[in-house]
């Protein structure tokens, strides 16, 4: 007889888990993933519903709370982090934002990498600040600048690696350690690799976030997020969440949780072509440099090579010329799609200095090390052949 595909353990592989885990079936036992389109739950009584309400029976009541399609997504993201908690939330942002409402309080100091995406760096800098958080951002990804950043308040911990757009890659064990040291917690954002090429939990991080919006949907259709860690920590967000309203809805959910069944393939084919895209721009005379984690000549290849399975989608690159020939990169593509997307099947082409990091100002640009000739290409699934074609079309020789 075949077992319930919510009886799926830790023996089984990730791509197993990446299919399987996570389905509620209906009472008429559809072989897919169900998708319940409610806002609410019905009880059979008077009685059942004070149950339900006063947490004595389990069981759903709103879907701002509990949806069982957004639970067998949390399930399914929960498998492939190793994560004892997930917490599905409306977008990346909000997951963000949902992790320091619920961990976080007026007082408590943030030590926030300066090269994080743009938004983030706004949240905590600007939001956050009006309710007494504070935040210092620390430059590069040396451990001991983040020992000086630490404070007696200090709380978190938060990093992306690869870092969005410069990849540049962290040690995660390392500010893992630093943290502990000093009563904080380390958060990582993973969206860059996704649980398919690095599982930063399994390294000493207490919480991993996620953009669902990106590679986890990896077709450009939703926007959704992610909280994962301990079940303290996933109580917490879920208090929040539950209170606040920022939850994913039921389809997003369904969505992204069948992009995860094809997760772990699409990164190994996305990363593979990345790695001869960049060797590609590397050999090119109207390349200044590539940035791109995969590659030997990145400042810290071993490194990636140790915390991640390959080098993941993201190829950015510094044109010669600055933002002009930059922006004739972009104008010269027919195929690659000029947008502020990344993790999709379709390469996307972006220019981060004057979109999605242009609003954090010329000094924080500078000290993320973003400049004006800089490209971010995040690769999809079409020929390696036809994107490089695309990209070498405007660049200078
Ligand atoms: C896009 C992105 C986010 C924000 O996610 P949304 O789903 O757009 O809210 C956060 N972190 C990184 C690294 C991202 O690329």
């Amino acid at each position: 007889m075949n077992m319930s595909d919510n009886e799926l353990t830790d023996d089984y592989d990730l791509q197993t888990r990446a299919v399987r885990s996570g389905i509620h079936r209906s009472q008429f036992n559809e072989h897919s993933e169900a998708l319940y389109l409610t806002s609410s739950f019905v009880f059979d009584n008077a009685a059942q519903a004070a149950a339900r309400f006063s947490n004595v029976e389990p069981g759903n009541i709103y879907s701002r709370f509990t949806n069982p399609t957004v639970t067998g997504l949390q399930e399914r993201l929960a498998a492939l982090e190793g994560a004892p908690a997930c917490v599905a939330t409306a977008s990346g942002m909000s997951a963000i934002l949902a992790m320091a409402m619920s961990l976080l309080k007026s007082g408590d100091h943030v030590a926030c990498s300066s090269g994080v995406f743009g938004t983030t760096v706004q949240l905590f800098g600007n939001i956050l600040a009006k309710f007494g958080v504070v935040t210092t951002f620390v430059d590069g990804s040396d451990p001991s600048e983040w020992e000086k950043a630490m404070r007696p308040e200090t709380r978190l911990l938060f990093i992306e690696t690869p870092s969005n757009p410069v990849t540049e890659v962290f040690d995660i064990a390392a500010l893992a350690a630093i943290a502990k040291r000093h009563g904080a917690q380390l958060a990582v954002d993973n969206c860059f690799c996704s649980p398919a090429l690095q599982k930063p939990l399994a390294l000493g991080a207490d919480i991993v976030i996620h953009s669902a919006t990106k590679f986890l949907d990896g077709q450009g259709r939703v926007m959704g997020g992610a909280v994962l860690g301990t079940r303290e920590i996933g109580e917490a967000v879920t208090g929040f969440l539950r209170t606040a309203g920022p939850t994913l809805s039921a389809f997003n959910a369904w969505v992204i949780m069948k992009g995860l069944e094809t997760l772990s393939i699409r990164m190994d084919a996305q990363s593979k072509s990345a790695l001869e895209i960049a060797q590609c721009l590397e050999r090119h005379p109207g390349v200044e440099r590539v940035l791109y984690p995969g590659l030997e000549s990145h400042p810290q290849h071993a490194l990636a090579m140790r915390q991640q399975r390959s080098g993941g989608a993201i190829v950015s690159f510094e044109v010669k010329g600055g933002r002009e020939a930059a922006w004739r990169v972009i104008d010269s593509t027919r195929l690659i799609s000029i947008t502020a997307n990344l993790g999709d099947t379709k390469t996307t082409i972006t220019h981060p200095s004057t979109t999605t990091h242009g609003r954090i100002g010329e000094e924080a640009r500078a000290r993320a090390g973003i400049r004006d000739g800089l490209l971010r290409v995040a690769v999809g699934l079409e020929s390696v052949r036809d994107i490089t074609g695309d990209l070498e079309r405007g660049l200078c020789r």
